[in-house]
């Protein structure tokens, strides 16, 4: 290691604040939002993000969340949490042109062979945009936090413990290309991976001798073929969202309309049990039209695209049980898609990530070390009230997908089912 990066003394020690330094691994929509919540508590955030940050401001899609080139839809539930977080970022996103969603007819929702009417929020309009819009919107608001910093270009690469060997002491990062420097630690009294999906914290926790934790997989072989096109000036249908779900045990394909900011149109083909959907021209058409229903096929038929076809594979349901760790790494919590990765037919990934920091909320303003700086007992109270809240979100995405047969379960998850 070749640089301390933050030294304690740094830190402006602020009295008011039982908890000096946070680090939090990853800026997607998990890492800025459990940021927002530390804040609250803790003197100095650092948000590591591997990913460079174009320097004009702009909605970039990143190389980190491919994710990012497929429709997302936030749930209401994640709506209120973010404005809870965030007052008037709905009304922050309506002005950047994100659609409302306020009426029980703004989305047309099919599943099981018939329509159906999806939940609205009550007197808060949900708000429909691009998950980039999304993210830089939080990103903006995190900017201008006193106590939260961002640094970008840095790869998080391990971490490491106190003296006691119980207790985290912070992470080791690495630039990437363009970044300055070597290879670096940073001192943290809590920290947060939110890295998503790929999340390496299983591997890190193993460096430092602890068991890595149980790993549940359901992987109904989801495919998504995602494109934007414009909304046509004449479009004249009540709806403003359209959802065909796929219905098991037969019906394999789907897709959805997502209205984003700017006139645009986010156009998802989906296709369960391996019945992936095609990203060529030719034949992305042909598959809309083998839907259940019509209708996403007549809106796009003759609609202009705007942008080429991405296709996205690694949809599996996998969870983490750092809820059922035996021993855990005090100070060390885990958030987001590195924790619940659901299959994103269910739309849930950041509600999910959002119920996370009304968890960190609840146990961090109840926790008996936030006078006295000590972590004892936080990351397993956290995780397991995560764990708690969002039980029903894994059972409906896992206990749907079991119902094609071409969905596997390893060995492992099938044995801690049973
Ligand atoms: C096709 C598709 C469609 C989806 N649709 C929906 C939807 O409609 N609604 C919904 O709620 N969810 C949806 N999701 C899920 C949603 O995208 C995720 O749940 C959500 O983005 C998770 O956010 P996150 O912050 O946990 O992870 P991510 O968004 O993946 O962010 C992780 C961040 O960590 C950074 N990072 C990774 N490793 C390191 C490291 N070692 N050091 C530093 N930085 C690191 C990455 O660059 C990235 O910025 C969808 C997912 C997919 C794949």
């Amino acid at each position: 290691m070749q640089t301390m990066l933050t030294q304690q003394s740094e830190i402006e020690n602020n009295n008011t604040f039982a908890f000096q330094q946070a680090v939090v691994i990853g800026s997607g929509i998990a890492g800025l939002t459990m940021a927002r919540v530390l804040a609250d508590y803790v003197a100095k955030v650092t948000i590591i993000e591997r990913d460079h940050r174009p320097a004009e401001e702009g909605i970039q899609d990143r190389t980190g969340v491919p994710q990012a080139h497929h429709p997302h839809n936030l749930q209401p539930q994640g709506q209120q949490i973010l404005e809870r977080l965030f007052p008037g970022m709905t009304e922050e996103l309506v002005a950047a042109r994100a659609v409302r969603l306020g009426e029980p007819d703004d989305v047309a929702f099919h599943f099981e062979g018939s329509w159906h009417t999806a939940p609205t929020n009550g007197r808060h309009a949900a708000v429909s945009c691009s998950r980039s819009l999304l993210e830089q919107t939080i990103y903006q608001r995190i900017c201008t936090h006193p106590r939260i910093e961002i640094l970008h270009g840095y790869e998080v690469a391990g971490l490491y413990a106190q003296k006691d060997g119980h207790r985290v002491g912070g992470v080791s990062l690495r630039p990437r290309t363009g970044a300055a420097g070597g290879q670096m630690m940073l001192d943290g009294d809590l920290v947060v991976d939110a890295s998503g999906r790929r999340s390496r914290a299983p591997q890190w926790l193993t460096e430092l001798g602890f068991q890595p934790p149980e790993e549940w997989h359901i992987d109904a072989l989801v495919g998504y073929a995602s494109r934007l096109y414009k909304r046509p000036d004449n479009f004249d249908q009540d709806w403003q969202m359209l959802y065909i779900r796929p219905t098991p045990p037969d019906g394999t394909r789907g897709g959805i309309i997502v209205p984003m900011e700017d006139n645009q149109w986010h156009v998802a083909l989906i296709g369960v049990a391996g019945d992936y959907p095609p990203t060529n021209e030719a034949d992305f058409l042909t598959f809309a039209r083998s839907l259940p229903v019509p209708h996403l096929y007549e809106t796009i038929k003759n609609a202009e695209p705007l942008s080429r076809i991405h296709g996205f594979r690694r949809a599996d349901n996998r969870l983490r049980r750092y809820d059922r760790l035996p021993r855990t790494l005090e100070g060390f919590l885990v958030s987001g898609d590195a924790v619940y990765a659901l299959n994103p037919l269910y739309a849930q990934g950041m509600t999910l990530a959002l119920l996370a920091c009304q968890a960190l909320g609840n146990v961090l303003a109840k926790h008996p070390g936030r006078t006295n700086d000590d972590v004892a007992g936080l990351a397993q109270a956290f995780q397991k009230r995560l764990s708690k809240m969002t039980e029903s979100h894994w059972r409906l995405a896992t206990q749907t997908d079991w119902q094609w047969d071409a969905t596997s379960v390893d060995d492992n998850t099938e044995t801690l089912l049973a």
